[in-house]
Parts: C-alpha cells; sequence; structure tokens
C-alpha cells in the first residue's frame, strides 16, 4: 500500500504546544515530524519560564543576605558574578534540552532542525534542508517573538527578553521599558542582582488585566525596592554614545543608561509562514484563527498555544496540543477550558491569582462581596524590611462561590496552584472558612478572613 502523504503529522515548532502534540499523536500511533529553527524546548524552556526563573531565584539572594542580619547573621559582603549565573543557567537550559529531545525521540517523532513554512494545505517546505514534505495533517505551534515599536528611533539598540538571557555583562544601569509581567518580572531580576534598574511605563498602571489592589500594591512594593517606577512616560528616541545610550523621553527629559530592554508585549509568530497563500484566515494581529478545537479555516490545518493569541502561557499551550491529539488522533473531540486560569507572575513580591477580578466580577455578577487583608509577612517582624503581603477573595454574594483570589506575597506561585483547585471546582466562601488553618502562615489569611471589605464611605457612613 503506498501510503499518500510523508507524514500523518507535520508540526511546525518544537515549544510547550507542538512537543506535547507531536508525543501524545506519536503515541496514538501517528507518523509525526516537527520542525524546530532554533532550540527544541522553545520559548519556555530555552528563553522563557525556565531561565526567567533561574534568575529570579539569584535575585532573591541580596534580600536574603540583608534579612538574614535580623536573625543573628553576619553575612561577608556578599558579591555577584554574572558569568557564574550565566554559565550555569546555559547548564541546565541544555540539559532540558536534551530531555526533550530525548521525548520526542523515544516517542518515535522524527526531529527536523530546520524551519519550516506552508506550500499549501499538505505540504511544507524545509528551508534548512531546501526540500518538500507532505502530511495529512499540519499544526502550527510557532508560538510568539518579542515586540519592539519600530516608529522609535534607535530601537535596533534596544535588546528584548531573548538577548537578556545572553547578555555579556550586566549592566550598572538599565531602562526596562513595558508594564506587563515580563517587564515586571526582569525589572525585579535586575534590581535583585544591583543593576539600578528604572521601569517605565506609558500608562498610569503596570499589570494591566490584573486585579486593581494588586497593581497598586506592586506599583508600591517595588518602589520600596528601589526599582525607578516611571509612569505616563514613554521612550520617543534612542542614541548610543559610546558604550552608553541616550534615552529620551516623550517629555524632552534625557537619561544615560548602559542598557535598554523593551518587554512591551509579543506578537504572533506567523510571518512569512505561509499560512495565508494556504488559505487560513487570520487575525489581524497575526494570529491563527481557531476554533475550540484548534481547528483553522483549512480543516487538515490547525494551530495551538502563542501564535493563536488565545491564552499565551506553557501550560495553556500545552493543553492545547494535548487536546488537539486526543481529538484528532483518537477520535476524542476534546476542547480546552480557558475560563479558570491560575497563574503566577515572578515579581517581587510574588503575585499568584486566579479567576475573576473584582472589576470583572461586578461586571458580570448582582451583588459582589470582597474579603481583603494586608499585613508584614511573621519572616519580616524579625528583619525590619517592609514588605506587606495581600491576599483577597472575589466572591459571588447570591451563590457564596469564590469567583476570585489574588494574593500578593512570598510564595504566592506555589498557593495559587492549590487554591486554584478550590476556585476550579466551584468552591464556596463557607467551604474555604470550614477549611481548619496551618499555623502559623500567610496562607491561613484565605480560610480566616471574616469580614466583608466595604470602602471607608460606605463604613463611616454606617
Ligand atoms: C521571558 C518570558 C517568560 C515567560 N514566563 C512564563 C511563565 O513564567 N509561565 C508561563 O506559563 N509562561 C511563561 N512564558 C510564556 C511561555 O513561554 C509561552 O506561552 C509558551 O512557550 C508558548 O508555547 P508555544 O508552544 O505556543 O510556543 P513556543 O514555546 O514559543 O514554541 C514555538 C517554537 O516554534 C519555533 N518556530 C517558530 N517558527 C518556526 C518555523 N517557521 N519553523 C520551525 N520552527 C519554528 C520557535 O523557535 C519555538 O521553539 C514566558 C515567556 C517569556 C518570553
Amino acid at each position: 500500500m503506498t501510503r499518500k502523504y510523508d507524514y500523518d503529522l507535520f508540526v511546525i515548532g518544537a515549544g510547550s504546544g507542538g512537543v506535547r502534540a507531536s508525543r501524545i499523536a506519536a503515541n496514538y500511533g501517528a507518523r509525526v515530524a516537527v520542525a524546530e529553527e532554533y532550540r527544541v524546548g522553545g520559548t519556555c524552556v530555552i528563553r522563557g519560564c525556565v531561565p526567567k526563573k533561574l534568575f529570579v531565584y539569584a535575585s532573591h539572594f541580596s534580600e536574603e543576605f540583608e534579612d538574614a542580619a535580623g536573625y543573628g547573621w553576619t553575612v561577608e559582603p556578599a558579591s555577584f558574578d554574572w558569568k557564574t549565573l550565566i554559565a550555569n543557567k546555559d547548564k541546565e537550559i541544555d540539559r532540558l534540552n536534551g530531555i526533550y529531545i530525548r521525548n520526542l525521540e523515544r516517542s518515535g517523532v522524527e526531529i527536523i532542525a530546520s524551519r519550516a513554512v506552508m506550500k499549501d494545505a499538505h505540504t511544507v517546505h524545509l528551508v534548512g534542508e531546501r526540500r518538500d514534505v507532505t502530511a495529512d495533517k499540519i499544526l502550527v505551534a510557532t508560538g510568539a517573538t518579542p515586540f519592539k515599536p519600530h516608529t522609535v528611533p534607535g530601537i535596533e539598540h534596544a535588546i528584548t527578553s531573548n538577548e537578556a538571557f545572553h547578555l555579556e555583562e550586566l549592566p550598572r544601569r538599565m531602562i526596562i521599558v513595558g508594564g506587563g509581567y515580563i517587564a515586571v518580572e526582569f525589572a525585579g531580576i535586575f534590581n535583585g542582582l544591583g543593576v539600578e534598574t528604572m521601569l517605565t511605563y506609558r500608562q498610569d498602571k503596570i499589570l494591566r488585566g490584573f486585579d486593581e489592589d494588586i497593581r497598586d500594591g506592586l506599583m508600591v512594593e517595588i518602589r520600596k525596592k528601589g526599582v525607578d517606577l516611571r509612569t505616563h512616560t514613554d521612550i520617543a528616541a534612542i542614541e548610543r554614545r559610546g558604550g552608553k545610550y541616550l534615552a529620551t523621553m516623550r517629555d524632552g527629559a534625557v537619561i544615560e543608561t548602559d542598557l535598554i530592554m523593551y518587554a512591551t508585549g509579543r506578537v504572533p509568530n506567523s510571518e512569512g509562514l505561509g499560512l495565508e497563500e494556504a488559505g487560513v484566515r487570520m487575525k489581524k494581529n497575526g494570529a491563527v484563527e481557531v476554533d475550540a478545537l484548534s481547528q483553522t479555516s483549512v480543516p487538515n490545518i490547525y494551530a495551538v498555544g502563542d501564535v493563536t493569541d488565545r491564552v499565551a502561557l506553557t501550560p495553556i499551550a500545552i493543553r492545547e496540543g494535548h487536546a488537539f491529539a486526543e481529538t484528532v488522533f483518537n477520535g476524542n473531540p476534546t476542547a480546552v477550558d480557558h475560563s479558570i486560569i491560575p497563574t503566577a507572575v515572578f515579581s517581587q513580591p510574588e503575585i499568584g491569582t486566579v479567576g475573576l477580578t473584582e472589576h470583572e466580577a461586578r461586571e458580570r455578577f448582582e451583588a459582589v462581596d470582597i474579603y481583603k487583608t494586608s499585613f508584614r509577612p511573621m519572616k519580616h517582624t524579625m528583619t525590619g524590611r517592609d514588605e506587606k503581603t495581600f491576599m483577597k477573595l472575589v466572591v459571588d454574594a447570591r451563590t457564596d462561590r469564590v469567583l476570585g483570589v489574588h494574593m500578593m506575597g512570598p510564595g504566592s506561585g506555589e498557593l495559587v496552584q492549590t487554591v486554584g483547585i478550590a476556585v476550579t471546582l466551584g468552591a464556596t466562601k463557607k467551604q474555604f472558612d470550614a477549611t481548619v488553618a496551618v499555623h502559623p502562615t500567610a496562607a491561613e489569611e484565605l480560610v480566616t478572613l471574616r469580614e466583608k471589605w466595604q470602602p471607608a464611605a460606605a463604613k463611616a457612613a454606617d
């Protein structure tokens, strides 16, 4: 029997979504190949979540050394070596890259180290190998890429998160542009590593889309830690002067710095992929349009992960990749539920959040109760550090269901994973209250919040 196509499935992009889809499809017996133009593992493993978190760990030590004094420790004047961090980080990323390659191979997936572009609905051109291959189904899992505003003169001098992982030297001063989670995380990283860090954002508050209390609270805390956070401002032009850069701000101020990093969002990685030519409908921002089962307007072409611009997070790309393979290669149509997504921001302090913000809840529900608290974590009663932990529950007053939980403080990222279970299961405030507290922890506040929060004006009128 001659087979019509070279492969049952050809996957473009070996990142979070592509790797999962390839492995699951191959496990169901499909003949699968995946093309990767950079490194297997994708953004998250190679230049996203993983190296970022390692940097976050590195940056925490400066505070730990300071805080140790309150507990009786004397720490020799500590020093930091950027090159050691980079070398060790690279070693760990190489290790993970190897694991991803081995796992794909073990599942019987053929890895092709090449850029791949579509030629038609069933044909992929392998740019690096100058040959075409055919497949019954094609999965686009090409992720996203950092966006830099090319209208800013001198923008070519600015780096993005991609380069931040490979800097030769740690700069003395740095400007980070942006207000999203990547900008905020890198501001914490570089500030913690001793870089004079300025974070500029053109809107009034960082972390758009997060609960307002979290946005306000984090702005206060990161300023306390020494990040020079400037809102309502933006860089108008960049000029290189020797080894330094001059950033001319919109208000005319000129700031000298050693490095400028843009973290002003990410755009779907779809340019030049030949998707439109193959008849795939795209959104204005370059995202691939898909239905709930990740199918595009061309029935045998699917897309998952950041390139679809649904929710740009690794666990979501993985789920979408898995659901695709389940749907197409196991005959079990599976849609990913994007409605409740626990997530963390590895800012300093850390943020953990799940479910609706207060603002979203008030828009969707008739009556909403808010429970919240802000306190100095126990550890800092002895360190003297002025840092607040914050917790907030958003509750549907009619059904008592907890609609959202928003936290800022050490360990919030870990905490929101477990509290995310309760919120996903539809737990009520009464069930939170019925849960025995773990003492002494910060987390116990989540089950001991008794008093509904009332705006000051309403309280005064009581
Ligand atoms: C700095 C940073 C920090 C992050 N931190 C977190 C975090 O803490 N938690 C979290 O959940 N998410 C985080 N993310 C987001 C996360 O990395 C992405 O959501 C996730 O990687 C998306 O997976 P994906 O499969 O869609 O794409 P990717 O993982 O980006 O994989 C796409 C792959 O396709 C390859 N590719 C692209 N075009 C082609 C082509 N034409 N031919 C061949 N190969 C191609 C790329 O090289 C890449 O390897 C972070 C991202 C960044 C940038």
